[in-house]
């Protein structure tokens, strides 16, 4: 349903929830946040937004880097086992509240989820949750080798369906990667900062330079710097627009 996300060097958390409450208008069972903070942390509930920043003021949970969901359940009911991020571990046991490599949010319907979740589990990959977004968390660990990028990339041919995804990897702490495909995605540019929302509107207050991601583009974030490539991975030009804030 809604996504922010973040990559700077201040805290990030109160942007990141300020902005699923500039989304929380359109409706949403759960909500959720992760950071990188000496590895992934996360919040999730399934009540409103204002009780998971008072779960993350308890939790003491900050970070420069991070990703936040509301989310509109299609697969899997309204719990907090299936509110994103959705973590990936590796393949393996581990127990539920491990800490994860990948830490994922994800818009819209994954249609061949069953086919990759099977294709998963048989590397070993242990669900977690009933939702398809699960499974693009465990496909981009399956195919990570260091470049978080690179692993979108190759994770994304292999989606069928709508989405918008922002992910990032708790071995590469300043850098988030968002894609999309049927679902609407825009970058924000900062000062030495970098922001990612499914809505322009999260980011209000944050930063007004605003960059409307095509359809099948992907986008690599980092500090003081974004990357952009088109669905053939090729590098892409975007335009940079100064949206007016509304509060
Ligand atoms: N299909 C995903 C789920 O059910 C994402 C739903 C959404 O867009 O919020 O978890």
């Amino acid at each position: 349903c809604g996504i922010v996300g973040a990559v700077s060097t201040r805290n990030i958390v109160p942007i990141l929830v300020q902005g699923l409450q500039r989304l929380e208008y359109r409706g949403y069972d759960s909500c959720g946040v992760a950071v990188y903070a000496d590895g992934l942390k996360r919040a999730r509930s399934v009540a409103r937004v204002a009780e998971l920043m008072s779960q993350v003021d308890s939790e003491k949970i900050a970070g420069g880097t991070g990703i936040a969901h509301t989310r509109w359940a299609t697969h899997g009911a309204p719990a907090v086992h299936n509110a994103h991020p959705h973590f990936s571990h590796g393949p393996g046991e581990a127990a539920p509240q491990a800490p994860g490599r990948i830490a994922l949010v994800h818009n819209g319907i994954i249609e061949n989820h069953d086919e990759l979740r099977a294709a998963l589990q048989a590397k070993g990959y242990k669900f977690t949750s009933q939702t398809d977004t699960e499974v693009i968390a465990h496909l981009v660990d399956s195919l990570y080798e260091g470049d978080l990028f690179d692993a979108v990339k190759a994770a994304t041919k292999q989606l069928h369906g709508a989405y918008a995804i922002a992910v990032f990897c708790k071995d590469e702490p300043h850098r988030v990667v968002g894609a999309r495909e049927g679902s609407p995605l825009v970058l924000g540019v900062g000062k030495d900062e970098n922001f990612l929302a499914s809505d322009a509107m999260a980011l209000a207050g944050v930063t007004d330079q605003i960059v409307y991601l095509e359809e099948g583009d992907l986008v690599d974030l980092q500090l003081g710097r974004y990357w952009i490539v088109d669905r053939n991975h090729k590098a892409a030009e975007r335009p940079v627009k100064t949206v007016q804030a509304h509060s």
